[in-house]
């Protein structure tokens, strides 16, 4: 049976990990870290997530400023609050809550290019994507990318030399993550959508990444034995049309279907309680990275 990789285990030794080097900065007499966080609109499910980001940044000793921009802002002047935080010397990071409102969707990256590179904590800028694209981890790796590559390297997964298959492409995970890997010094393969055979792909990897959002699509016939399998699918089921009190309790499952995929594999990272812990905390870790580096600048 698959030894189960707990995020929760490695969100926590972060959290301890910040705490400290934040408690030993305020000691010294620096500044509190800081993250600013906008918001354009009232998603509620973006309020949520923030909410959440916002609680660890407490539990850190971190600062988290909410600027909340109205939905009818245009990209213009959405680039110019973003770009008065790049140049605030008491913010140190800055993000940009996605997904935007639909209006504004074709005009993201020309949004998230107006964030000061220094403070791009989520890698979404495109001077970020570049230099990990040319193989440069010296950036911030977006959130999610950096919570898998911890992961890995907490439960001592090889990556140097390895055959790894991403299953999903997109720009936020599946790219990101296999420029990532490719940079660490693995063999990646990338499937999608259009890959007519992913069972083909994965099979034959030592490690898999699946990052797709769909329930069980990897099953018992994409794995072999002596494989690590992270699942970082996020999908939430119990949701349909029935009366509310006929509703069945809404749950999470991966894409990987762990029950049939357990049995075979050496290792399997659980949804929820794998990479998801992992995501909030990653990106204060790239927070204490800009923080740190604009420290040593003065
Ligand atoms: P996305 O933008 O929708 O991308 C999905 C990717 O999966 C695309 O590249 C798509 O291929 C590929 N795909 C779709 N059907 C496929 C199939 N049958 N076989 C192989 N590949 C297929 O989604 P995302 O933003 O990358 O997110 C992926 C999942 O991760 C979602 O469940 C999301 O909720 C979750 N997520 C989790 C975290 C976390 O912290 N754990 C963070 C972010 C996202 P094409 O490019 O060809 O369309």
């Amino acid at each position: 049976m698959a030894t189960i990789l707990d995020g929760i285990i490695v969100r926590d030794h972060i959290r301890e990990a910040l705490k400290t080097a934040i408690l030993s900065s305020l000691q010294a007499g620096a500044p509190k870290p800081t993250l600013a966080i906008v918001q354009i609109g009232a998603l509620p499910e973006s309020t949520l997530y923030i909410e959440q980001k916002k609680r660890f940044g407490e539990s850190i000793g971190a600062h988290v400023e909410v600027v909340h921009l109205d939905e009818e802002s245009t990209a213009q002047a959405i680039r110019a609050r973003i770009a008065t935080l790049s140049d605030d010397t008491a913010v140190h990071g800055i993000i940009v809550q996605l997904p935007l409102p639909s209006s504004l969707q074709p005009e993201t990256q020309m949004i998230i290019d107006a964030i000061d590179p220094k403070k791009d904590v989520d890698g979404m800028t495109s001077t970020s994507r570049t230099k990990l694209a040319a193989g440069a981890m010296s950036g911030f790796l977006p959130a999610t990318t950096r919570g898998i590559i911890s992961l890995l390297a907490y439960y001592h997964v090889p990556v140097m030399g390895k055959k790894f298959t991403v299953v999903g492409r997109s720009a936020l995970v599946g790219t990101p993550t296999a420029e990532a890997l490719r940079a660490m010094g693995a063999e990646v393969t990338v499937a999608h959508s259009k890959t007519p055979d992913v069972a083909a792909l994965t099979r034959g990897a030592d490690s898999i990444i699946v990052a797709v959002g769909k329930p069980a699509l990897i099953g018992a016939h994409h794995v072999s034995s002596g494989q690590t399998v992270i699942d970082v699918g996020i999908n939430v089921m119990g949701v349909h049309s029935k009366p509310e009190d006929e509703l069945p309790k809404r749950h999470i499952v991966g894409d990987v279907d762990a029950a049939a995929v357990a049995p075979i594999v050496k290792a399997l990272s659980p949804v929820p309680g794998g990479v998801g812990p992992l995501t909030v905390a990653s990106l204060f870790q790239n927070l204490m990275k800009a923080y740190t580096e604009s420290q040593q600048r003065k």
